[in-house]
């Protein structure tokens, strides 16, 4: 095509209700926009501050190590893993989604030895399974776990398996990619030594940083690494040298744009409250699974595991599953998700996540799946 047919951007309205990007407030948008200056700019630096302030509430930390990688959700899980794991590592990883999956797969890239405690997909870790897991494994580097799979909505209860870690001499990694700022997330009194996000999901801000949180005592076992990390764009020790006060080295120039918006959305979370947040996304996903289960659409998980941003839904047989999203698309502009893995064909993945959960949302997706289906 010849560069002078490619007019300005110009695409459809969308309502996004898939498992991410989620939509993004107008003032995060305005964030977005605002002029590019410096990354060493002392104005900058100061939003840099305020950013890292912003995300110790949200994640409930005082680590000093928390900041915003550059990079989507996965980053946050690479950069974790290839800090944290020295060839040879023993890694217990939760498996029982494509995410838990993904975590195993990189602890083996970067030379640990994933031990994975598998539970169907749909269901979460038993507790039991994974401590008996750690006590006959040796000397165990860290347990992994995702905290809301995004790939069956189902929620992994963390508390417990803190005080596991802490009693095996384990470090405690979450992947928080899709709960943060949508349920209660506690990094510090659940004994989380390293935690990482995405922008995308409930903080509701386009994609491209991960927010990441690190403890002393996983600091501390960085330090005491043998080799140096595998990685040079993700090394935390050189990141922190720019996120330091007093240092503030060059390492890689900063995506300043995904910072100011990521302040923006970060004060949104906050002016709005997390348990009144939490209890927002509780609220909508009743009423949605209240309607679909009008239209014979019930969710996967069990009652006392569903996460209420990620509705994962079992999608009737005489339903042509691809066939109804793209007419979601097409004809309503909204946007759900399909199944991933072994899943695929047979769920529906409905986001409640951030500005996407809404009373509207919800009407307008089951209104439109009513005429679909009728
Ligand atoms: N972990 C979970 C639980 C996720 O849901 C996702 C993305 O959906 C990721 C990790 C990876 O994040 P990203 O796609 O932003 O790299």
């Amino acid at each position: 095509m010849a560069s002078t047919a490619i007019g300005e951007l110009n695409f459809p309205a969308r309502v996004l209700l898939g498992p991410g990007p989620s939509l993004v407030h107008p003032r995060v948008l305005r964030a977005l926009g605002m002029p590019v200056i410096g990354h060493l700019d002392p104005s900058f630096l100061t939003i840099l501050n305020e950013t890292q302030a912003l995300l110790r509430e949200v994640f409930h930390t005082n680590n000093r190590f928390t900041l915003a990688l550059s990079g989507t959700g996965s980053a946050g899980m690479e950069a974790v893993l290839v800090n944290l794991i020295e060839p040879g590592d023993a890694v217990v990883v939760g498996v029982n989604g494509l995410f838990g999956t993904r975590l195993a797969t990189i602890v083996e890239r970067c030379g640990g030895k994933a031990l994975p405690v598998e539970a169907p997909w749909g269901q979460p870790i038993d507790l039991q399974v994974l401590q008996e897991v750690i006590s006959r494994s040796g000397p165990v580097k860290a347990v992994a776990v995702v905290h809301a799979e995004t790939s069956t909505g189902v929620r992994q209860d963390l508390e417990p398996i803190g005080r596991l870690c802490r009693e095996a001499g384990a470090l405690f990694v979450v992947d928080a990619v899709t709960s943060l700022a949508g349920m209660p997330l506690d990094v510090d009194a659940w004994l989380i030594d390293a935690c990482y996000s995405g922008t995308q999901k409930c903080l509701s801000c386009p994609p491209g940083l991960s927010p990441v949180t690190v403890s002393e005592r996983a600091l501390a076992a960085i330090r005491r690494r043998h080799t140096a990390c595998r990685s040079w764009y993700l090394d935390f020790s050189l990141i922190a040298d720019y996120w330091e006060d007093q240092k503030r080295l060059y390492h890689h120039t900063a995506p300043v744009s995904m910072i100011y918006a990521l302040r923006e959305s970060l004060r949104l979370v906050l002016e709005e409250g997390l348990p009144a947040r939490f209890a927002r996304h509780e609220l909508h996903s009743r009423a949605l699974l209240a309607g679909l289960a009008v239209l014979g659409i019930t969710p996967l998980p069990a009652p006392d595991v569903r996460l209420p941003m990620l509705n994962c839904v079992l999608v009737p047989r005489e339903i042509d599953e691809g066939g109804v999203r793209a007419e979601l698309l097409d004809r309503f502009g909204i946007e759900i998700g399909g199944g991933l893995g072994t899943l695929k064909g047979l769920v529906w993945r409905i986001g409640l996540m951030g500005e996407s959960a809404t009373a509207g949302n919800v009407l307008a997706l089951l209104t439109a799946l009513g005429a679909i289906l009728s």
